[in-house]
């Protein structure tokens, strides 16, 4: 009996290294710039400085969003294509749990050091005469430009979602909270407000969402994940999130 409780036990936690494994191995594979190995739940950056992956305290959401380690950013899967479940379950958000330091890491601990590093693309340059600022590091502004065309690309009836934008770099939290929003780190873009919906101007939670999925797959095919697949949502929202697509 007790060799069985063993046995359980040992595939249990091999189980759960792999999952971390396969974790760490993502991240490793989506910021190659940065991090140089994973492993011993350690995060190897090139610069020589190390962050713990898993932290290993259980947690409930509201402290998971505050303080969380790298692990939790990874702790619910990102459905990329219409395929995912909607309207997504309560506190289902992949993408929405965010360790700080580690953005701050890459993209820069405050609006100076984020800014050394913005450029400016042309966007939709077939449609508009806008240039949106976006972070050069992991190569965002590349990825943001290869969306940019093939949103260019689109029909006229699709082209009005995302011709006029509502934002790219702004130092700021996320409005009522102490965590800072993604646009801080030049890494997030919203699109046309008319269309869009967000949680917080519509306080009962009953998820509503006007953006087709045609624009969405778009975004996600280049890395950056949609704030309309989680239950706190925002339609209008895209970040550059490899790690959390295929
Ligand atoms: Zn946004």
């Amino acid at each position: 009996m007790k060799k069985i409780l063993f046995l359980i036990l040992f595939f249990q936690s091999c189980l759960f290294a792999q999952t971390n494994f396969d974790k760490m191995n993502k991240l490793y594979k989506s910021y190659p710039d940065f991090i140089d190995s994973a492993s011993n739940n350690t995060i190897y950056f090139k610069d020589g400085s190390t962050m713990q992956f898993d932290d290993g305290v259980e947690k409930d959401y509201e402290t998971m969003l505050d303080n969380p380690d790298i692990e939790d950013m990874l702790s619910m899967k990102y459905t990329p294509g219409s395929e995912w479940d909607s309207p997504p379950p309560k506190n289902f958000e992949p993408g929405r749990i965010r360790n700080e330091d580690f953005f701050a890491k890459m993209y820069g601990g405050s609006a100076k050091e984020v800014e050394s590093n913005l450029v400016g693309i042309k966007w939709m340059p077939k449609s508009t005469n806008a240039t949106v600022m976006i972070t050069r590091v992991n190569g965002v502004d590349k990825k943001l430009k290869e969306v940019s065309d093939e949103l260019d690309a689109l029909p006229e009836n699709l082209k009005k979602y995302v011709t006029t934008t509502a934002g790219t770099f702004n130092w700021r939290p996320i409005a009522g909270t102490n965590r800072m929003s993604m646009h801080s780190y030049g890494v997030a873009i919203d699109i046309n407000t008319k269309y869009s919906d967000y949680w917080q101007w519509n306080k009962s939670m009953k998820y509503v969402n006007r953006i087709p999925m045609e624009i969405v797959e778009i975004f996600e095919k280049h890395g950056f994940i949609w704030g309309g697949k989680w239950y706190h949502y925002d339609t209008m929202h895209f970040e550059y999130r490899p790690e959390l697509l295929p």
